[in-house]
């Protein structure tokens, strides 16, 4: 005879590795900022030099590795840079308020 504690118990252990692989889903396609200033672009999810046409940080045209984050917005620290120029550059990117 089954015993329902268990049968619970094991229900919840399966819940919980369904919820881990979908961590490790986001994990794989990480969502970051594109940074975009007058001299370089950078990657907000490693912080490093990120070409501003790229849809995610591959750096394939570019000197030195990507982290592969997808950009899903673009952000600028240069005061020079306004919320338009983000668009005109990247209009397929929302600009981060
Ligand atoms: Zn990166």
């Amino acid at each position: 005879m089954l015993d329902p504690s268990s049968e619970s118990a094991a229900d919840i252990e399966a819940m919980r590795d369904i919820a881990q692989g979908a961590n490790e889903g986001r994990a794989m396609e990480e969502r970051t900022v594109l940074w975009i200033g007058g001299f370089y672009s950078q990657c907000g999810a490693c912080g490093r030099n990120a070409d501003p046409y790229e849809k995610s940080h591959d750096n394939a045209t570019m000197q030195g590795e990507g982290c592969g984050a997808t950009y899903t917005h673009t952000a600028s620290k240069d005061l020079g840079i306004d919320a338009i120029a983000l668009h005109n550059m990247r209009p397929d990117l929302p600009v981060r308020s």
